[in-house]
């Protein structure tokens, strides 16, 4: 049986403005944030607004409603930064590597002939992910 969802983990937080991001995007089902240890140039979050631990416990219905802001994420990172192509990754539970408890697709934007880092850091600075941030946005706007 999956684990009860915790209202205090660490997304739960950024979305209710209790804990800093460098934000993307929201709409009415999803919130979009650059992750802050990326993979790669561009590695973002999208989480839905309703409470749901990972893609095992989360209603048919909201999943739907939150995958629309995932294609469109994935594609503003792979056109404002130029990739070649985009990984969209989703864990649920620990046997899968999730660590964070609120449901999030990974966008990572892809280069040809560049692997991936793995996860667990370093730490971006926000002042690093800003930028980058600033032309998956404008892509967001101006397709
Ligand atoms: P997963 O649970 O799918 O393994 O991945 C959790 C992701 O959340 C990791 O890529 C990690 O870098 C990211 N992450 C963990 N804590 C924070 C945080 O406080 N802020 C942001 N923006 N990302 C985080």
């Amino acid at each position: 049986m999956t684990a009860a969802y915790d209202s205090q983990n660490i997304f739960a937080k950024i979305l209710r403005g209790e804990a800093p991001c460098v934000k993307l995007y929201e709409d009415e089902a999803a919130f979009a944030f650059m992750d802050i240890m990326p993979r790669g140039p561009g590695h973002l979050l999208v989480i839905p607004k309703t409470p749901a631990r990972n893609i095992l416990d989360i209603e048919a219905e909201a999943l739907a409603a939150m995958m629309p802001a995932v294609k469109k994420l994935a594609v503003a990172a792979k056109a404002g930064l130029g990739a070649d192509g985009v990984t969209v990754a989703q864990f649920s539970e620990p046997a899968s590597g999730q660590v964070v408890y609120h449901l999030h697709f990974h966008v990572i934007p892809c280069f040809d002939g560049v692997t991936l880092k793995p996860p667990g850091g370093p730490i971006a600075p926000a002042a690093e992910l800003e930028p980058i941030a600033a032309k998956i946005r404008a892509a967001l706007t101006n397709p």
